[in-house]
């Protein structure tokens, strides 16, 4: 049984036609591609696309634009640029938000959510490009060493459809901060929600022609182009983590930087001692949330069995409760999952799930009508898997959830950490030392302790093992997009 959301009655909705006409940033020439609303299947978009040639342009451009412009050693305009983009965003909020619904699928409180978060992003950024500040040192009598951090130069940002504009503005915002050209592909699912994003800051009057290209197309033409052509310097990626280790590899042959961001298989952990209102309304959110398409997805819920069944059955009956439907509808709490290739790649977990344990909410394709023109699924819980399950391990990127029990703390960080991901962990439990035992034992890049999916961004966030390379957001991801360089003054030659 699922509650759904009315598909109320929706505003009429003009495709949006996106070309170069007007927009130099945007480096497209040849056919569209088409984006359409997930809830609905209607047209949101069409959108030129690049040929190589169109990606080889950018990337000149971007070089020209370092060499021609003050951009890399101004961190005063830098800071203006981004700051009025910032205001330009929040002025916009409303249009934004809803394309993300139409684009995406998640409820516009959620799409308001992310658009909120990509301005203090920028602003966060902002306020770090007059601070790019270097070391130096006296290394001995009359040599002294100064360190400074300087742009990497041409950064490829390669984003994906879940969260189209947050992810991009975690990569564009840092790389603009601290100097950089960017070129952006974003994921070919979700084009026109960045490119109008990105048309706020392109049209800034002080920003410098070159410094940002959006280029569109698919990642194994577009996006592999920007991998190996020797004018990029840095790949910003983030995505899934088969297309991580791949453009990881490529971009070996250049030996170029690269920042990976990828999947997970996040556990959240409940210990008897928890609040346990708190901790269904975290396990909720962990899953259900953007009907589980986020890479920090709590797709796996251990619960500390004294409590087990108690806490398990009160979660099976609030996912029974989600009302799903149209993200643009405000009664919606589950929107629709992208495509109907990726609803299937989920219906077929689900079948694994019913084969190698109990479903024990959900587990319907709701292919029927009202749902019927997007892609849906009922959120699914699923328990007793065998330990062997693909459930447990892979990385599902919809609302479904594996749960287990565990007897102590040691088995609950076994299991853990007991999967090839480490992106991100929650711990539920009011005993403060367990809180610092196990979250110095997860292997994970974020845990959050009686809370879930908060992003700041001034906090790193990134993965162990299987989960990436490198740290986004905080000093730390600001830092990836800078190369240090050390001058070295020796006097003691008396050559001035
Ligand atoms: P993909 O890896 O399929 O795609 C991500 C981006 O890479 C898209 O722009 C895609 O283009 C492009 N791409 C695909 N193949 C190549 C290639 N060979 N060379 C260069 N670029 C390529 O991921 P999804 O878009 O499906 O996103 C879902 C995945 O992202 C999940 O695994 C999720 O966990 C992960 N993710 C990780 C996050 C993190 O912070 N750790 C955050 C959000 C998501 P195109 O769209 O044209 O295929």
């Amino acid at each position: 049984m699922v509650r759904q959301a009315t598909f109320a009655s929706r505003k009429e909705w003009n495709p949006l036609r996106i070309t170069h006409d007007n927009r130099e940033f945007l480096r497209v020439s040849t056919d569209a591609l088409s984006s359409f609303d997930p809830a609905t299947g209607e047209l949101v978009a069409l959108v030129e696309t690049s040929t190589l040639e169109d990606v080889n342009i950018a990337i000149s451009r971007a070089i020209e634009g370092l060499n021609r412009s003050g951009w890399r050693n101004d961190g005063a305009l830098r800071a203006r640029v981004l700051f009025r983009w910032a205001e330009r965003m929040r002025t916009n909020m409303d249009t934004l938000a809803e394309l993300l619904t139409r684009e995406q699928g998640k409820t516009l409180a959620q799409a308001r959510g992310e658009v909120l978060s990509s301005i203090s992003m920028i602003e966060f950024n902002s306020g770090q490009a007059r601070a790019i500040f270097g070391r130096a040192i006296a290394l001995k009598e009359g040599v002294h060493g100064v360190v400074l951090r300087e742009p990497v130069g041409v950064v490829a940002a390669i984003t994906p459809w879940n969260y189209p504009l947050n992810l991009t503005i975690r990569a564009v915002a840092p790389a603009l901060a601290t100097g950089n050209a960017v070129i952006v592909k974003p994921a070919s699912a979700t084009p026109a929600i960045v490119v109008h994003a990105l048309e706020l800051l392109a049209l800034d009057a002080e920003f410098p022609p070159g410094i940002l290209s959006v280029v569109i197309g698919s990642g194994a033409t577009v996006g592999e182009h920007l991998v190996v052509h020797e004018g990029v310097d840095m790949i910003a990626f983030t995505g899934d983590s088969t297309t991580g280790i791949n453009v990881m590899k490529k971009a070996a042959d250049g030996l170029k930087k690269v920042s990976l961001e990828l999947g997970g298989k996040s556990p959240n952990i409940d210990f008897a001692d928890a609040n346990l209102e708190k901790a269904l309304d975290g396990a909720e959110n962990a899953i259900f949330s953007a009907a589980g398409q986020i890479c920090t997805a709590g797709s796996r819920l251990l619960v500390e069995a004294s409590i087990y069944e108690e806490f398990v059955d009160r979660l099976a009956a609030r996912a029974s409760e989600l009302r799903v439907g149209d993200g643009l509808d405000p009664q919606t709490q589950m929107g629709p999952l992208i495509s109907a290739s990726h609803k299937q790649t989920v219906l077929n977990y689900i079948e694994i799930g019913k084969s190698d344990g109990v479903v024990i909410s959900g587990g319907e394709d709701l292919g029927h009508a009202p749902f019927d023109k997007g892609h849906f699924v009922a959120p699914t819980i699923v328990s007793g898997l065998s330990m062997n399950s693909r459930l447990l391990t892979e990385e599902v990127f919809g609302p479904v959830l594996a749960v287990q029990s565990f007897d102590s703390e040691e088995e609950a960080l076994s299991l853990a950490n007991g999967t090839e991901f480490g992106l991100a962990c929650g711990l539920w439990t009011s005993n403060l030392d367990r809180a610092w035992r196990m979250g110095r034992g997860i292997e994970a890049g974020t845990i959050w302790i009686n809370t879930y999916h908060h992003f700041y961004g001034e906090t790193e966030v990134g993965g162990f093992k299987h989960s990436g390379v490198g740290r986004q957001q905080g000093i730390e991801g600001l830092l990836e997009f800078t190369e240090t360089k050390h001058l070295n003054f020796d006097s003691n030659n008396n050559l001035w």
